[in-house]
């Protein structure tokens, strides 16, 4: 039965393709594809084993081929939702195709990533926005005692300005801190713990402090002086935050690396900067600019050797957003002319 059925089949095709000659050449593999097919279905005829295995085996590869099925992968925005694999599969086919637009993601500084996400507060230990209020520290540089009083011996009228002065050094994203930078860590013994910053720059710090005091602004320090480690975990906690926003760890490392200070470039670093906000607003926003307190600094921070860092409306020179709150200690005579003239540090250190 099979034979004959095979035979006719065969015979069958040879008598088509002598009529019809155009059909020729296609007859002989006409032929090879049936035969193969009878001598498959003989060979699993009554062997329902072997029937099972090849059913299996065309099914897996069926479900797996199935993941790359463009018609899983196309479907419209309203699925039939009989289809669960289909909005994993749109994704991934997002992830590999779509490059993510890196320029549209806020970037994250660091005071933002100091600020946000309590969830990794952890890492830090706390050492996050701590806040050294004015009366601790001038309370502790009174115990500390007087320094040896070597400052203000220069005439301010004819300072000449130079930049291996250490008090002008530039630490930017293009500048970052010298590999031979040496400073002494002053400390100041709070209630809160230490806190620490270029001792050269207390006494300066104190009599600001002081003189806001008298003007009934109570001034707090957050984070003066970071180091490299801690600089580290916050680049490290930066990247968790942009991974909690969907971004992959490649991504965020990019991202991370942009963004402001990368290890090594922070003002922080060194110890010549300072954020300061008071007792009634803590927070680092914008918003600080516009408090008592932050129009006080804003006007006489100078007369103590202190810049507003980052002012706004000159951010494409600093590369970094207004802070109405970050202070750099240049010395008196270099603020007064930075402050007088609306410059940034940058743009000061251009001209010497
Ligand atoms: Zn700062």
């Amino acid at each position: 039965m099979r034979l004959s059925l095979e035979e006719r089949f065969r015979k069958k095709m040879l008598k088509f393709g002598k009529k019809n000659k155009i059909c020729r050449f296609a007859v002989i593999p006409v032929i090879a594809v049936g035969m193969f097919w009878f001598h498959s279905a003989a060979c699993l005829k009554g062997n329902a084993k072997r029937l099972a295995v090849l059913a299996m085996t065309f099914l897996l590869f069926v479900v797996y081929s199935s993941f790359s099925f463009p018609i899983f992968i196309m479907g419209d925005g309203a699925d039939n939702g009989l289809n669960p694999v289909s909005d994993e599969a749109q994704d991934v086919m997002l992830a590999q195709e779509a490059e993510i637009d890196l320029s549209d993601i806020e970037l994250l500084d660091d005071e933002d990533v100091r600020m946000e996400g309590d969830e990794y507060m952890d890492d830090l230990h706390g050492d996050i926005g701590e806040l050294y209020s004015a009366s601790e520290i001038l309370e502790a540089s009174r115990r500390r005692g007087p320094q040896e009083a070597e400052q203000d011996t220069e005439d301010a009228s004819d300072a000449s300005f130079s930049k291996d002065d250490w008090r002008l050094v530039l630490i930017n994203k293009q500048h970052s801190i010298p590999d031979d930078y040496v400073f002494s860590l002053g400390v100041i013994n709070t209630m809160k713990g230490p806190m620490y910053c270029d001792e050269r720059i207390i006494d300066d710090l104190g009599s600001m402090l002081q003189a806001a005091k008298e003007d009934g602004i109570s001034l707090g320090i957050c984070s003066p002086y970071r180091d490299q480690a801690y600089q580290e975990k916050l680049f490290a906690r930066k990247i968790k935050l942009y991974m909690s926003r969907g971004l992959s760890y490649m991504e965020a490392y990019q991202l991370g690396s942009q963004a402001v200070t990368v290890p090594g470039a922070s003002e922080h670093q060194i110890g010549l900067a300072l954020d300061i906000v008071t007792l009634s607003h803590q927070s680092l926003d914008e918003a600080f600019g516009e408090t008592p307190g932050g129009i006080w600094l804003a006007e006489n921070s100078y007369k103590y050797g202190f810049i507003l860092r980052y002012p706004k409306g000159k951010e494409y020179i600093t590369g970094i957003e207004y802070e109405p709150w970050h202070f750099r200690y240049v010395g008196v005579e270099a603020a007064t002319v930075i402050t007088e003239q609306g410059i940034t540090l940058e743009e000061f250190w251009e001209d010497l």
